[in-house]
């Protein structure tokens, strides 16, 4: 069935995008018209953010702990917490990783649809459009600045997948390359390596669509030159990088990923291990399914001196590995795409067992 694709209608890329903000919230009429709520990364806390951000009086500003990935239940509470204080924002803007950026997608979402936030997680549950959102990546990869998706898990249920929905699509972007200047190297490199994930899972799947694979081929070309080079974090790379991630998220709008991702949503659910760690240690051991770009991937990972964590789910006994399993072989879309509808046959318990006891 062929169905529409939604990409971000208004960006602003380049150099020092960041000081236009303001002039984009004000000329907007959505997010001009009342105050707006900033949702920015601890990592900024101290870092002087409110000379950047124009923050006035009336608006809000709010550190999102990026400790541990979105849930259900955190985004319901800040929705809580804002209404109880009657504060009802115009826009929201969304300043950091995944994380925060996923944070400001959901909240603005939940602010206008009502319910809970794990009532839309799912595809296209999202009734009416959210609240104005704007998108300020500080880490380029995940691909959360384009995509049409905000990733929480329900600790209750164990399920960890997002909102996608046309509505979850941010409405504007400032995409500042000078913002990624200051992240650590191993965790841009996480990051970063997630683009180059979703594009060879998207391009290896069964649901191809010729607008994604355009995409896809294009943010890995990017990708490949960032990780392919000496120094990956060059101002001109943290270009590339930004563009390949932006690209990358427009890629899973109109396609979906493979095996990596549900087994590292495996690993976040069970073990909490961050989305994009959890990728890295993921690919590196599906070597079956990907032996060409795990290779490729293990030379990046040596050229930028990049050591992944071992022996992960070494203290896990039967219940660990069972709820390992569990929260993989859920993602049955993804498995699908890559593997058919017949997935559990090859992915058995004992098959994803011996990967994850190589993690
Ligand atoms: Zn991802």
């Amino acid at each position: 069935m062929l169905k529409t694709s939604r990409n971000v209608p208004d960006y602003l890329f380049g150099r020092g995008a960041i000081t236009h903000l303001k002039d984009m919230l004000q000329h907007n009429p959505a997010s001009g018209s009342g105050p707006v709520l900033f949702l920015a990364d601890h990592f900024f806390r101290s870092k002087g953010l409110d000379s950047v951000l124009p923050v006035s009086g009336q608006d809000r500003l709010i550190f999102i702990d990026s400790t541990d990935e979105p849930t259900t239940s955190g985004i319901n509470a800040l929705r809580n917490s804002l209404e109880s204080d009657g504060f009802a924002p115009a826009a929201v803007v969304g300043i950091g990783g995944g994380t925060t950026l996923d944070t400001a997608k959901a909240l603005s979402n939940l602010l206008t649809n009502g319910g809970n936030a794990e009532d839309y997680q799912g595809w296209d549950l999202v009734k009416v459009k959210g609240v104005h959102k704007i998108g300020v990546p500080t880490l380029s990869g995940t691909g959360a600045e384009s995509s049409r998706t905000c990733v929480m898990t329900n600790a209750a249920s164990g399920l960890k997948l997002g909102m996608n929905s046309h509505f979850t699509v941010f409405d504007q972007l400032v995409l500042d390359p000078d913002l990624t200047a200051t992240v650590p190297s191993e965790q841009y490199f996480y990051s970063g390596a997630d683009t180059y994930i979703h594009c060879i899972e998207s391009l290896h799947g069964r649901f191809r669509h010729p607008v994604g694979d355009a995409f896809s081929d294009q943010a890995l070309r990017l990708s490949r030159e960032v990780f392919q080079t000496g120094n990956m974090l060059s101002p001109e790379n943290r270009e590339k990088l930004m563009v390949a991630s932006y690209l990358g998220g427009c890629a899973i709008a109109n396609s979906f990923v493979g095996v990596v991702h549900p087994v590292s949503a495996g690993l976040s659910v069970v073990l909490h291990i961050h989305h994009c760690l959890g990728n890295c240690l993921a690919l590196n051991a599906l070597e079956e399914f990907y032996p060409a770009e795990v290779e490729e991937f293990r030379g990046m990972l040596k050229s930028h001196e990049i050591t992944l964590p071992r022996g992960v789910c070494s203290g896990l006994d039967e219940s660990g590995f069972e709820q390992l399993y569990n929260a993989t072989v859920i993602h049955e879309k993804p498995l699908s795409n890559a593997l058919g509808d017949s997935f559990k046959d090859m992915l058995t318990r004992k098959k994803l067992r011996s990967i994850f006891e190589t993690i």
